[in-house]
């Protein structure tokens, strides 16, 4: 590998354990608004149907048909439909309390700060996020992150989304950066890794659950703290 100036990590599923976070968030929900009382079959049939939809409406969200307002709630309103509870306000109500909860939750993946304290030594470090402004810097504050990153682009600053070259320029412009001297790490193949190099960046393909995939990739690693031996 090359020396390079910059890094650039993507956030969920990178460095911050989402699907751990997510699950504490969901199970607050769940419990403090009754759900199961409220006709909700069981934790798992919620989480379920939740997921679910939040990835057919994230899908809408990612091609800019439906607003992040809309988004926020309307995928807990369909996942409580799926139960027979048609109760908008409550979909709105925990629709908020899910972003106000989720980026609470601190579980990082492994090896995460020991990574980032190395490698900011040798380089500038940044954020290239798809997500809103203001729960992903509320991840970053709560879960210690922010003081290793200089830049913090998120889509919703960004006016697009990963894996759009707009957003990929956007990042490089802010850091100042060019990109065939940055480097990119992500767990998603289309979004994070064929983003990054449609602009020139090398790329590092995080993979801790050893999906298998057609290749194609520059680098994979299946432990962040193989990093350090990478660069
Ligand atoms: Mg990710």
């Amino acid at each position: 590998m090359k020396n390079y100036k910059h890094i650039f990590f993507d956030l969920d599923r990178t460095l911050w354990d989402f699907d751990k976070n997510s699950h504490e968030a969901y199970q607050e929900i769940y419990e403090k608004y009754n759900l199961y009382q409220r006709g909700v079959s069981s934790f798992e049939a919620f989480t379920k149907s939740y997921l679910r939809h939040n990835d057919e409406l994230w899908a809408l969200y990612v091609e800019g048909k439906i607003e992040k307002s809309y988004l926020t709630w309307r995928r807990f309103e369909v996942t409580l439909l799926d139960f027979g509870i048609d109760d908008p306000e409550l979909a709105r109500q925990i629709g908020y309390e899910y972003i106000t909860i989720s980026p609470k939750k601190t579980n990082l993946f492994p090896n995460s700060i020991e990574t980032l304290e190395y490698l900011q030594q040798l380089c500038s470090l940044h954020i290239i996020t798809n997500g809103f402004e203001e729960v992903q810097f509320n991840k970053l504050r709560n879960a210690g992150l922010d003081k290793y990153f200089d830049k913090v682009i998120t889509s919703e600053a960004a006016g697009c989304k990963k894996p759009e070259n707009c957003i990929f320029n956007f990042a490089l412009e802010k850091a100042n950066a060019l990109p065939t001297e940055s480097l990119m790490i992500g767990d998603d193949i289309e979004v994070d890794i064929i983003g990054a190099q449609n602009v020139g960046m090398d790329t590092v393909f995080f993979n801790p659950n050893r999906i298998a995939h057609n290749g194609g990739i520059q680098f994979e690693i299946f432990d962040l703290i193989e990093l350090k031996k990478l660069i």
